[in-house]
């Protein structure tokens, strides 16, 4: 991706020089308000989800940043983090095919490119280092047929009718019997998720899981 070759080495949180994308100074801070959660369901639209951080303060200004003010590389320095937890990575190796949330055609050329997208690759690209098992990331089996308007300038009504039917699935068999992690930047009502979730079952997978950075409480 033409990106890669324009990210500058900095930490992508406070900009500082820094060739890991994240100074220790920040690390720190993300430490402080992480509160890694991983939450099992029964009968529900995914079985497991797990996330790092609630949605406020210092996380929340770096995903506005991340997804709106085009700090595209902030995705690198989020997956530094996550990666670093070793529950995580045993979290990961229970997974078989990463997917992303996708958005549609116009709002990709809009922001220039898919927010989860790049947080599942830069997942994909560190954890399949350890070469035991690898994760693969699938972005294009599950996609959005139509634009719709961005869920965080909806109401809680709005935003389940905003994203009912417009997602589809094609090339569904190569996701049979495989253990999907779905991922997205941020869960606030999971209408996104619960929606994408209920297509990737159609295509009779063998678990599907829910990972965020954050979540957010307050509905
Ligand atoms: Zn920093």
């Amino acid at each position: 991706m033409i990106l890669d070759f324009i990210y500058p080495p900095v930490c992508g949180f406070c900009n500082k020089i820094n060739k890991e994308t994240l100074c220790k100074k920040c690390e720190n801070k993300l430490a402080n308000e992480q509160n890694v959660k991983i939450e099992k369901f029964k009968n529900y639209e995914f079985q497991e989800q797990i996330y790092f951080f609630p949605y406020e303060g210092f996380v929340r200004n770096a995903i506005l940043q991340y997804k709106f003010r085009n700090k595209v590389y902030l995705y690198k320095s989020f997956v530094k983090f996550m990666i670093k937890n070793q529950n995580f990575m045993k979290f990961l190796k229970t997974y078989d095919i990463i997917i992303p949330v996708p958005i549609s055609k116009k709002r990709k050329k809009k922001r220039g490119y898919n927010q989860s997208l790049l947080i599942a690759k830069g997942i994909a690209n560190l954890y399949n280092k350890n070469k035991n098992h690898i994760l693969k990331v699938e972005s294009k089996c599950l996609y959005k047929t139509i634009d719709t308007i961005e869920q965080s300038k909806l109401n809680k009504e709005q935003r389940n009718a905003n994203v009912q039917g417009v997602y589809d699935l094609k090339n569904g068999q190569i996701l049979e019997n495989k253990r999907i992690l779905l991922i997205d930047d941020i869960y606030t009502t999971g209408n996104t998720i619960k929606e994408c979730s209920q297509m990737i079952k159609k295509a009779k997978p063998k678990k599907i899981g829910v990972l965020t950075i954050a979540k957010d409480f307050v509905d």
